[in-house]
Parts: structure tokens; C-alpha cells; sequence
């Protein structure tokens, strides 16, 4: 049983390699997508630091001293919201290069199958193919 499940994943693998050109991302679209997401986990990290120092700065102004605590206040929000923001953005890149390192990038993590190459180059920390993206955007909308 097992061994004729895998002759038929071997064989219908090789019928997509032969005819499914272009419906997978090559070795070279996949290191242009990896240089692309180091460089947004970069700018994503000095940005995050940036904001960070501007609202230490802001919040140093000379201000009356009854605002200054709800400036204070208001300042720290904004960090958090950015930072929280970001985090989710930089962990989402580090998963993603994550499965590049492992292989398993560009592989639709509900249903396996490959995500579409132009999906992933235009927004390489897709996790799901389109159909399954839609199918969990018609659940959030189901359930929201
Ligand atoms: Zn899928």
C-alpha cells in the first residue's frame, strides 16, 4: 500500500515537473525572494529602533507638566502598536526564510500543494495558496 502510494506521488510528481512550468518558483526567484525578505527584516528592525528613539525624543519636549503624563502615555501606545506590528511582520520574514533554509518554501502550508510564484514574489510571507486564503478570509468573515 505505502509503496504504491509513493510510485504514484513519484510519477505524478514527474508529470508536474514536465508540464507544470512556471507554476513553481525556481532556485533563483527563491534567492531573489531571500535577499528581498533580509532586506525588509533590516529596514524593518532600524525603523522599529528609529520610531523607538523619536518617541523618547518627543516625549523629553518641554511640555506642561499636566500633558506631559498623557503624553507620556499616548507616546508609549504608539510604540507598542508599531512594535507590535513589527514583531508580527519579523517573525512572519523569519518564517519564511526559515522554510527557505529548510526547503519547504512556496508550499502551501494547509493543503502542500505549490503557492502560485506570483503571489510569493509579491508578498513573499504568503503561507497559503489562494484558495486556501480565501477559504480562511470567508471563515474570518463567517466568524468575525
Ligand atoms: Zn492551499
Amino acid at each position: 500500500m505505502n509503496r504504491l502510494k509513493s510510485e504514484r506521488s513519484t510519477s505524478s510528481h514527474q508529470k508536474s515537473g514536465a508540464s507544470g512550468r512556471g507554476l513553481r518558483l525556481d532556485a533563483k526567484a527563491i534567492q531573489r525572494i531571500r535577499k528581498a525578505l533580509l532586506e525588509e527584516k533590516t529596514r524593518l528592525m532600524n525603523t522599529s529602533k528609529q520610531a523607538i528613539q523619536d518617541e523618547i525624543a518627543l516625549s523629553r519636549d518641554d511640555l506642561p507638566d499636566e500633558t506631559d503624563l498623557a503624553a507620556n502615555e499616548i507616546n508609549q501606545n504608539l510604540v507598542f502598536k508599531l512594535r507590535d506590528r513589527e514583531r508580527h511582520l519579523l517573525v512572519k520574514i523569519n518564517q519564511a526564510l526559515h522554510r527557505i533554509e529548510e526547503g519547504s518554501f512556496g508550499h502551501c502550508m494547509e493543503c502542500e500543494e505549490p503557492i502560485e510564484p506570483r503571489r510569493l514574489e509579491a508578498r513573499p510571507v504568503s503561507t497559503l495558496c489562494i484558495a486556501c486564503k480565501e477559504r480562511e478570509e470567508h471563515r474570518e468573515k463567517v466568524y468575525a
